[in-house]
């Protein structure tokens, strides 16, 4: 019997070849140097930190070189599948504004010509390549049980050998396609394994572009390649999709690296080329217990890109941290190419680190801190607006009944050359300014006070304050009448006097402006006090000294 007669008594619904698909997925018509690149997830719903990196860039590689990012999804492991798990994975990409270019848009909706995108839809396609395996000699149907398997694994445990389906051990391999035949007639279940003509002995240099080069032992071990249920594993989809889908870079983890010599076996038998790898390495944290280890779905929330979205954290600013993980050179040409933007830099995979990035989540709150600082009071407004219309209602009305009022706020201490960095977050904005609104200012207060704490003594100091308070002076003249109180209520008006002879004082001009401040913010600490009471506006400066 022929492999062809016996592949056809495999595969008997395959009606296309090989070289029908080449015609229908035609090499891509783009630049020589143009990347094309994908992001290949299980439909798990959501996106990890780990695989946001790989995605942004394999996205920025695709985008630098006028290239191609494309979605797919890799459903064929049922464990790692979840129900609507495509659309959880598009909102995230989304999120962070990484676009697709060709792929799953929706759980059951895709754009582009090399698709299907979905692997579970691929199976005709897997089945027309597996058939040419057989064909020529390049894979065989293995009977063998879960007992086989395991009674070749304790021969080989005996006998101190590799573990595995390899050479003599691969029992299937040398059935003669009459055996086979009759197996199949007779209903045996099958999986589909690869005759593998790599030498354990002999080498691979696998051409990393993140790692370099790496030799690994050739590939010998008989995988399988499609499982008896006639799904297939990942290393033979993968192959078959990153060929058809003309896929040039692929960019992954580097969990995937010792597979590769089996990948490239693959691709060879096939004659097709090998696509360039580029094996990311983890992303690590360093925890409490200053111990470096992966940066884990389970014990970090930092590690789910929702995390980012619910604190309101500007994309931007987590898009630019990852840059400066994924590239060591960007922060310094960001410093000397300030007010551009990341699309203007140049991303090479050569830059990544081989050993895995540490995720510093203070390190990106800064940046973001950094970020925020430098929008205008009407974006922060905007941002801010944006995001507490899904996370926190009250804030949202507030905002949006005081929009012009709460811009002035956001205003303070920004737009100008060394803005305020108070808010790491969108999130973290409605503690810092609460006081600004009657409607948040009603409540259990709680006053800070410092040094003059004692209530009777407060009284005196707004009293007399009261009395000059105008809203229309200048800052000097503000500033000159707070003095004034100092002076009058036997405090120093002069910080110098003051520090030469502490003793003749209650206190001094600071004391005072820190009783005003607490009285109208409950805070010691906030942003400059005589832009606050411009906005507060008289009556509700008399409002708050009378409440207390
Ligand atoms: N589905 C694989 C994973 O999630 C994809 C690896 C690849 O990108 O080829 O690890």
């Amino acid at each position: 019997m022929t492999n062809k007669e016996l592949a056809d008594l495999m595969y008997p619904s395959v009606t296309k070849t090989i070289s029908d698909y080449e015609n229908i997925y035609p090499e891509r018509n783009i630049d020589d140097k143009a990347v094309v690149s994908r992001f290949a997830p299980s439909p798990t719903g959501f996106v990890h930190m780990g695989s946001l990196l790989a995605s942004f860039v394999s996205n920025k590689a695709a985008r630098d070189t006028n290239g191609i990012f494309y979605l797919r999804i890799e459903d064929t492991d049922g464990k790692r599948s979840v129900e609507n798990g495509i659309e959880g994975i598009i909102n995230d990409l989304k999120a962070f504004n990484i676009e697709i270019d060709e792929g799953a848009i929706s759980d059951n909706e895709e754009v582009g010509n090399y698709g299907p995108y979905v692997q579970s839809k691929r199976i005709d396609i897997y089945n027309t390549f597996a058939k040419w395996l057989v064909e020529n000699d390049c894979a065989y149907p293995c009977f063998c049980s879960e007992e086989d398997n395991n009674e070749i694994r304790s021969i080989q445990e005996s006998k101190k050998d590799r573990i595995g389906y390899y050479g003599k051990y691969a029992k299937c391999r040398f059935l003669s396609n009459e055996e086979r035949a009759e197996k199949i007639k007779n209903g045996e279940k099958f999986v589909l394994r690869l005759k593998s003509t790599g030498d354990f002995n002999k080498k691979v240099v696998i051409n990393d572009l993140v790692r370099g080069n790496i030799e690994y032992p050739e590939n010998d071990i008989d995988h399988i390649l499609i499982k008896s249920d006639g799904v297939p594993v990942y290393h033979f989809a993968h192959v078959v999709d990153d060929h058809l889908m003309r896929t040039t870079h692929v960019t992954r983890g580097e969990e995937w690296l010792p597979s590769t010599p089996l990948h490239i076996e693959l691709f060879k038998k096939f004659g097709f080329k090998v696509p360039k790898y580029c094996h990311l390495g983890l992303v690590m944290k360093v925890d409490e217990e200053g111990v470096r280890r992966k940066l884990s779905k389970r014990k970090d929330p930092e590690a789910a890109v929702s995390y980012y979205h619910e604190k309101g954290i500007p994309v931007e600013a987590v898009k630019l941290y990852l840059m400066t993980i994924a590239n060591s050179n960007f922060e310094g040409w960001m410093d000397s190419n300030p007010g551009k933007s990341i699309d203007e830099f140049k991303f090479d995979f050569k830059k990544m680190s081989k050993s895995g990035s540490l995720f510093d989540i203070e390190k990106l709150l800064n940046i973001s801190r950094n970020y925020i600082s430098r929008l205008t009071a009407r974006e922060l407004y905007e941002n801010t607006l944006k995001w507490a219309s899904e996370f926190d209602k009250e804030f949202y009305e507030i905002l949006t009944k005081y929009k012009d009022y709460s811009i002035n706020i956001f205003n303070i201490e920004r737009e100008q050359k060394k803005p305020r960095k108070d808010y790491e977050a969108y999130s973290s904005i409605k503690s810092q300014v609460w006081y600004m609104y009657e409607e948040l200012f009603n409540d259990n207060l709680e006053y800070n006070f410092d040094k003059i704490s004692a209530k009777d003594e407060i009284k005196n100091i707004l009293s007399e304050y009261i009395k000059l308070y105008d809203e229309n002076d200048d800052k000097d003249t503000w500033f000159n009448k707070i003095k004034e109180v100092a002076d009058i209520l036997g405090y120093a008006s002069d910080m110098k006097a003051y520090k030469e002879n502490p003793d003749n004082y209650k206190g001094n001009v600071a004391d005072i402006a820190t009783v005003i401040r607490v009285v109208l913010t409950t805070s010691r600490v906030t942003p400059d006090l005589y832009a606050i009471m411009k906005l507060l506006g008289k009556n509700r400066i008399i409002n708050r000294f009378n409440k207390f």
